[in-house]
């Protein structure tokens, strides 16, 4: 089954909601129609720059999609400081990451967090990118394929092959987020594989090869041809590189 790639820009804790619109209008100005026949393209803005996106791209009519960097495991309630699914659906979101590194090691979250995150955004019909990846000792010891897959069925245990096709999953090496250190396109591809026939055993065949398993650390304009040009990475989570105008839209024209 042919997969779309997708790229995804996680602007992280960055931009305020004007910074937000110059980015979207300069991305919007690169990337004419005719490159979304063959990417998908979605930035990751802070929840507070959610709005302003929304207004820009469907005053516009772009097809740049959005999403947020999490969501609330919970539907509503006394919740302080979480956004719920729905609130996320309302505001016209696509995806929503969930286990981020960044919110694993900051935040604690477990897989089963993760779990129900991802459960809350399919439930509210959006697409969740399940973060997962192997730490620095992980990786020199050797261990990161058998890592990957046991974060991976804690993040979807118990999922339906349906929900499963409905998910994206993004390998994401903790030691090559944010540092400049990027994997090699043979390690991506290593994981990415195996994640892929885990999703087999998961769900299905058909439903494996229908998922899009993303790559995502210190992806740039430079590196991302070699690396969504790995049979089983299907485009890139992108950090940095996505703050950047002419690079996002460079990076996302070449996948
Ligand atoms: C990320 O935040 O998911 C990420 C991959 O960041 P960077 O591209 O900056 O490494």
């Amino acid at each position: 089954m042919a997969r779309k790639p997708l790229i995804a820009g996680n602007w992280k804790m960055n931009l305020n909601h004007f910074e937000a619109i110059a980015l979207v209008q300069k991305l919007a100005f690169s990337l004419p129609a005719k490159y979304f026949d063959k990417v998908d393209v979605t930035v990751i803005p802070p929840f507070t720059d959610i709005r302003s996106v929304q207004t820009l791209v469907e005053g516009d009519k772009l097809l740049l999609t959005y999403g947020a960097q999490d969501v609330s495991a919970h539907d509503s309630g006394a919740y302080t400081g979480e956004i719920s699914g729905a609130m996320l659906a309302k505001l016209g979101c696509t995806f929503a990451v969930v286990g981020h590194s960044e919110r694993r090691t900051l935040h604690w979250e477990s897989n089963e967090t993760v779990l129900a995150k991802t459960k809350a955004a399919l439930k509210n019909g959006l697409t969740p990118i399940v973060c997962i990846g192997e730490g620095l000792e992980i990786r020199e010891a050797g261990n990161q394929v058998e890592y990957n897959l046991e974060q991976l069925r804690g993040s979807l245990a118990g999922l339906s092959a349906d929900e499963i096709s409905k998910v994206v999953v993004a390998y994401e090496p903790v030691w090559a987020i944010g540092t400049g250190r990027v994997a090699t396109p043979a390690d991506a591809q290593e994981v990415c594989k195996a994640i892929r026939g885990e999703l087999t055993t998961l769900a299905s065949a058909e439903v494996a090869a229908g998922v899009r398993v993303l790559y995502g650390g210190s992806v740039n304009a430079k590196n991302v041809g070699e690396i969504v040009g790995q049979p089983d990475v299907d485009g890139a989570l992108v950090g940095g590189a996505s703050l950047k105008a002419d690079e996002f839209a460079t990076l996302s024209a070449i996948a």
